[in-house]
Parts: structure tokens; sequence; C-alpha cells
């Protein structure tokens, strides 16, 4: 069984194909260039530029697979959350191919693909699973596929945003979170950086203030590479200790880490020293992608989920508990 997967709810078109459950082909076309002048995403642009690359990027996808439209069985889309006028884009060309082909359609949750980009065959939940990307730092207890519970989120900044502002304040690219790992592996010290919120009890998370910090330490002209790895510690730190103090009161032993920042391998090496059974996404899988899309809808359908009504919009605003 065939799955198209499209994901357009921020700056990257993503297109993927899933076939029983197998990830066969996951085409990324990013937007770096386009927005870097502006210091950010800038929806607009954003839209236009999905709107350009999406039909013929599905259609590469396609031809990779060396498939065509009618050997899709079920098309699956991003519906949100995220920026409204880029989602619809994906979700509203992933309902019209459904309607054309005749075949269900899955409206997606963002977060519960990246959990489903996480989540390995043949684990059951309930589980932890920590989302840490560019606009979340959620902690969730995932009761059953559909069945989430918020434990925590981030008072402000998420993880992947605080990486991004660092780098930016450090004159590296975007985004930052390659770029800040990179520095860091090759400094010989680290600067020392609080750990944010330590020793408060609670599941939230909070990033503000190591941005403050690595602001006053850029002042000062303190070396990048040394400032880059003493963010990152503290970070993965504070990720590690909330997680690990919900893990302790809830009992869960199992973990997901998914989103963008997932991919960091200092925080890989963290978590998976922590005593838990430790599930990260696979090479490619852990940014905004079309096939984590693909892998969630294949999970509902498995798991006897309805399809999504074609009279169903796309949503800026979503709580994965209400997915
Ligand atoms: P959301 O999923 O919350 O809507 P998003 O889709 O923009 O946000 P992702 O694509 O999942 O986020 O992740 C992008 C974020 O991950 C960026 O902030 C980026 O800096 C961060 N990131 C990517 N690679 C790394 C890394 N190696 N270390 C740390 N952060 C990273
Ligand atoms: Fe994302």
């Amino acid at each position: 069984m065939w799955i198209l997967g499209i994901d357009t709810s921020c700056d990257d078109t993503g297109v993927g194909l899933v076939r029983d459950g197998e990830v066969v082909v996951n085409l990324v076309a990013g937007q770096v260039a386009l927005h870097e002048a502006y210091g950010g995403v800038v929806p607009e642009l954003a839209s236009r530029e999905h709107l350009k690359v999406l039909r013929p990027l599905a259609e590469r996808a396609l031809a990779e697979a060396g498939i065509g439209p009618k050997d899709l069985s079920l098309v699956a889309a991003t519906r949100g959350p995220g920026l409204i006028g880029a989602l619809l884009v994906g979700y509203t060309f992933a309902k019209g191919l459904a309607w054309a082909l005749g075949r269900p359609f899955y409206a997606v949750h963002h977060l519960e693909a990246h959990i489903a980009a996480a989540w390995p065959e043949g684990l059951e939940p309930p589980f932890l699973a920590l989302v840490a990307s560019g606009g979340h730092t959620h902690l969730f207890e995932v009761r059953a596929l559909g069945r989430y519970r918020l434990l925590g989120a981030t008072r402000d900044d998420a993880a992947g945003e605080a990486f991004d502002k660092v780098a930016r304040l450090l004159g590296l690219g975007f985004p930052g979170g390659p770029e800040i790992e990179r520095l860091a592996e090759g400094a010989e010290e680290a600067v020392p950086f609080p750990v944010p919120l330590r020793g408060q009890e609670g599941y939230e998370f909070s990033f503000s203030g190591l941005k403050t910090k690595a602001l006053h330490l850029v002042e000062r002209g303190l070396p990048g590479p040394a400032l880059a790895r003493g963010f990152q510690e503290a970070a993965i730190a504070h990720l590690a200790e909330v997680v690990l103090r919900a893990a302790r009161d809830t009992g869960h032993r199992v973990l997901l880490v998914a989103g963008g920042v997932a991919a960091n391998r200092a925080l890989q090496g963290r978590f998976r020293e922590a005593g838990l059974e430790v599930h990260f996404p696979p090479k490619g899988l852990s940014q905004d992608n079309g096939a984590m899309v693909a892998l969630a809808a294949w999970r509902r359908h498995r798991a006897g989920f309805p399809p999504s009504p074609l009279s169903l919009g796309a949503t800026p605003y979503w709580p994965l508990e209400e997915a």
C-alpha cells in the first residue's frame, strides 16, 4: 500500500512516499535563501514558493518510486499547526488529489507526524515523547495513537528557535542547530551557561535566558566555539533534566525524541546514557518532511481511524491533545 504524505506547514516543501510503513522516497525543498534577507520566514513568500515547487516535487517523488498517481492508496497532508497560507497549499493539493483519484484522505497533525517519524515498528504505548523543533518544545505522554497528554511545554522560546537565535548572534547561517553543533564539536572548552529552571518542579522548559546570556557573552567578545558548546550543553542538560524528572514521576521507561533538534548528536548521546529506552527519528526524518506525514497516516489507517472528510479545513492552531 502506497501513501503520499505532504508537509507545507512552514518553509519546507516536503513530499514523501511510504510503502507498507517503509519510507521509499522523501524529498524536501527548503527555502532558506528566499527568507535569508528578512531574518525570518515571510509567510506570503513561503506560500508562493510552496505553490511553485509542490507539484513538480510530487511528480519527481512518484517518478523516483517508479509509480503513478493511480498506485496511491491513500493521500495525507499536514492540516496544522503552522502558517495558514503555507499549510493550505499542501493540504488543498492533497485533498484535490485524493478526490480526483477517489482515494481516502488523512488530515495529519504536524506533531503527530514528528512523533510518527521517531516511533519504531512494534513499540506499543504508553511512552513519553519530547518534540523539540523550531516552534515547539513539548513533552507528551503518548497513551495510544491519537491519545496524548501534554505534560509540559516551553514558557518562551522553542529549543530549535534558541539554537537559531544563538547561531544568528554568532554570525552563523540558518538553520542554526547544525551550525552550533559543528562549532561546538570543534571547541576545546565550554563557556559555562546556567541550566534553565534547574531545581524547579514541573515539566516546563525555558530557553530565553540562554539566549540573553549568549548575547552578553558575544558582547564581551568570548570565542564562538566555546560559547556554542556552552550553550548547547546547557540546552541539552535542561531538556534532559525535565524529561528525566517526568520519566521518574510517571514511571515511563520509554522515550521518543522527535523534531529537528532530535538530530543533534550531543543530545542523542546525553539521552542514550540516561538509562531509558530512547528512540530518535532516522536520518532525514527529524526535520520537517512529507514521509513523516505519510507514516502518521499509515498508523492511523492501520489502527482503524476513519479518513478525514474533505470538508475539513486547515488550521494554524491545533493542540495535539485534540487531534
Ligand atoms: P515545528 O515543528 O515546531 O512547527 P519546524 O517544523 O520549523 O517547527 P523542524 O523542521 O522540526 O521545526 O526543526 C527545525 C529546527 O531544528 C530548527 O530550529 C533547527 O535549528 C533545529 N535543528 C536542526 N538540526 C539541529 C541540530 N543538529 N541541533 C540542534 N537543533 C537542530
Ligand atoms: Fe516541524
